[in-house]
C-alpha cells in the first residue's frame, strides 16, 4: 500500500567471495576439522546454500583452547598494551576498508537488510575495535588498579541476531586487556567471523590470539565447559545462559551473561507523537526484531492511544520487506525456519489468549523465511505475548493512564534489559529513568548504541557490562 514503487537497488554480491567451504581458525591457520564434521550455511532470504563451514569437536575445541593458552603466555599477556593496541588499530581499519564487503556477507547469511548492515552493524563493529584498542595502553587508568591484569584464555559464545557486532563486543575488549580468545559464532551465521578470521591474518595478528570454531551449541557447551578456560563471556538466551551459570558454579571461571529482554517503550501523553511513532518502528522492527533490546511492549497513555496507533499502522504500512541485499528495503528475512515457527506459534497464542492482531498486508517471497510487521492490541499483562520474548517482528501494544502505572508495567517483568520512554518533560524522563529497572534507558531515542557506552541488564536479562570503560573489567582481574 506504498504511496509510489520504488525500483530494485540491489547491491552487489560480487565484492564479497564466499568459498564453497571453510575450515576452523585455529592457531593462526585455517585446519579441518578432527573428525571431518560439517554443517551447512545458508541464505535465509532464498534458503540458498552459501558454504559448508567446519563443525568443531571436542578434540578441535581443546587445540582451539591450547592455542590461545600458548599465545596468552609466550606473547599476547606479556606484550606492552601499546603494542596490543597497534594490532588492535589495524584491524578496525582494515575492517573500515573491507565495510562492504563484510556488510554483503552479513546480509547474506543473516538475512537483515543491507542498509542496517551497511550503515549500522558495520560501522559499530569497527568503531568498537578503535574504541578498545585506544584503552590497550591505559589501564591503568581505568579506575580498577594500577596495575590491573588480564584472566588469559576467554570462551565466548555469540547468537545470530547481529554476528560481527557481537563479535566485536567480545573480541575487542578482551584482546585489549591482553587475554587471548576462543569465540565460537551461531549456527546460522559463521561467515563473518571466518572472514574476521582472514583479517586477523591480515593484521599478521600473533598465531592463537584469537580462535573461530564453528559449531552448534554442542560446540559451545565444549568451550564452556573446558578446564583451561579462565572467563566465558555469553550472548544468547536466557535459557541457555542458566545452564551456564550451573555448569561453571564453583570452578575458577569468570562470567558474563548477555540474555534475553522484554523491552517497555512507553510514550507518554506530553510526547511528541511523530517522533515517538519514528521511534516504535525503530524499537520494534529494526533488524526484523532480532534485538535483545527491542522495544517488544509498546506502554501508550491512554488518551492518545488512538492517535498513536492510526499513525503507526500507517507508517507501518510503508515499511518495505524483501531482498535483504535490496538497499531500498526496511525488513528482510527472519534468520532461520526454526525462528520463524517460533514467532509462528507466538502470534498463534497471542491470538488465542484474545489478543487482536494486525499486520501489514505485503507481497511476502516465495522462498526464505519471513513474517509481515505485525501489531497485537487488546493485550493484557498476563498474556504470553506480554511477557515472552518473540524476537521477531511483533509489537504488543498496552496502555496506562498515569505515570506509576506506566512504570509498574513496564517493570512486570522477569527481564531488565531496556526501556524507552517519550516525553516532551525532562523532569519526567529523569524520573522514569530512574524508577525503571532496566540495564540501558533511552529517552526520545531507541536503539543507539555506543562503543563509549555500557551496556548490559539486569534481573534474568544477565549480568555484566559491555561497551564502555566498564566493559574492561569483564576482561580484568579486578
Ligand atoms: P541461544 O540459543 O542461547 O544461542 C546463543 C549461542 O549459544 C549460539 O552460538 C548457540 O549455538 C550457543 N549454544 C546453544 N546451546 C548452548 C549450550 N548448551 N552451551 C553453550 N552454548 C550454547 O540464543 P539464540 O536464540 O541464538 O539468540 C537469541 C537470544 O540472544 C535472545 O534471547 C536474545 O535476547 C539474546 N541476545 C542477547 C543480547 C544481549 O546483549 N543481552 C544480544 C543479542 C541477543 P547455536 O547457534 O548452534 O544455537
Ligand atoms: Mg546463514
Amino acid at each position: 500500500m506504498s504511496l509510489f514503487e520504488y525500483a530494485p537497488a540491489p547491491e552487489s554480491r560480487s565484492i564479497v567471495d564466499i568459498k564453497s567451504s571453510y575450515g576452523l581458525f585455529i592457531d593462526g591457520k585455517f585446519v579441518d576439522p578432527k573428525d571431518g564434521s560439517t554443517f551447512k550455511t545458508i541464505n535465509p532470504a532464498s534458503e540458498e546454500t552459501l558454504a559448508e563451514v567446519s563443525e568443531a569437536g571436542n578434540g578441535d575445541v581443546d587445540a582451539a583452547v591450547a592455542a590461545a593458552r600458548k599465545a596468552y603466555t609466550k606473547v599476547w599477556g606479556p606484550m606492552p598494551g601499546s603494542e596490543r593496541a597497534k594490532y588492535l588499530f589495524r584491524i578496525a581499519r582494515i575492517i573500515a576498508e573491507r565495510s562492504r564487503e563484510l556488510a554483503v556477507l552479513e546480509s547474506l547469511d543473516n538475512g537483515k537488510p543491507i542498509k542496517e548492515s551497511r550503515d549500522a552493524d558495520i560501522p559499530l563493529v569497527s568503531s568498537f575495535f578503535f574504541y578498545y584498542a585506544g584503552w590497550a595502553d591505559k589501564l591503568p587508568y581505568a579506575g580498577m588498579g594500577p596495575d590491573p591484569k588480564p584472566l588469559g584464555v576467554a570462551g565466548q559464545v555469540i547468537p545470530w541476531n547481529f554476528p560481527l557486532l557481537m563479535l566485536a563486543w567480545k573480541i575487542a575488549p578482551a584482546l585489549a586487556c591482553g587475554n587471548t580468545v576462543v569465540l565460537k559464532p551461531a549456527e546460522t551465521t559463521p561467515l563473518s567471523a571466518l572472514l574476521f578470521a582472514e583479517i586477523c591474518q591480515q593484521a599478521e595478528l600473533p598465531p592463537g590470539v584469537v580462535n573461530i570454531v564453528t559449531g552448534a551449541g554442542q560446540t559451545g557447551s565444549a568451550l564452556v565447559s573446558h578446564p583451561d578456560v579462565d572467563k566465558i563471556a555469553f550472548t544468547g538466551s536466557t535459557a541457555v545462559g542458566r545452564d551456564i551459570a550451573k555448569s561453571v558454579a564453583g570452578t575458577k571461571k569468570k562470567v558474563t551473561l548477555e540474555l534475553g529482554g522484554k523491552a517497555a517503550n512507553i510514550v507518554f501523553d506530553d510526547a511528541a507523537i511523530d517522533q515517538a511513532v519514528e521511534g516504535i518502528v525503530n524499537g520494534i522492527f529494526f533488524n526484523q526484531g532480532h534485538v535483545c533490546c527491542a522495544g517488544s511492549r509498546l506502554l501508550v497513555a491512554e488518551s492518545i492511544q488512538d492517535e498513536v496507533l492510526d499513525k503507526l499502522k500507517r507508517r507501518m504500512s510503508t515499511l518495505r520487506l524483501g531482498d535483504p541485499l535490496d538497499k531500498n528495503t526496511d525488513i528482510g528475512a527472519i534468520n532461520s525456519s526454526q525462528q520463524l515457527a517460533k514467532i509462528k506459534e507466538l502470534a498463534a497464542v497471542g491470538q488465542a489468549e484474545g489478543a487482536r492482531q494486525w499486520s501489514v498486508s505485503c507481497d511476502i517471497p516465495d522462498n526464505g523465511f519471513w513474517f509481515a510487521p505485525t501489531i497485537f492490541t487488546d493485550v493484557s499483562q498476563s498474556h504470553r505475548i506480554a511477557r515472552e520474548e518473540i524476537f521477531g517482528p511483533v509489537l504488543s501494544v498496552l496502555s496506562f493512564r498515569t505515570p506509576e502505572e506506566a512504570i509498574a508495567k513496564a517493570n512486570n517483568t522477569p527481564y531488565g534489559l531496556s526501556a524507552g520512554v517519550w516525553t516532551e518533560k525532562g523532569s519526567r524522563m529523569l524520573w522514569a529513568a530512574t524508577a525503571l529497572k532496566a540495564g540501558v534507558v533511552w529517552a526520545n531515542t531507541f536503539n543507539k548504541f555506543d562503543p563509549t557506552s555500557p551496556f548490559g541488564g539486569l534481573k534474568e536479562s544477565g549480568y555484566g557490562r559491555e561497551g564502555g570503560r566498564h566493559g574492561l573489567e569483564a576482561y580484568l582481574n579486578v
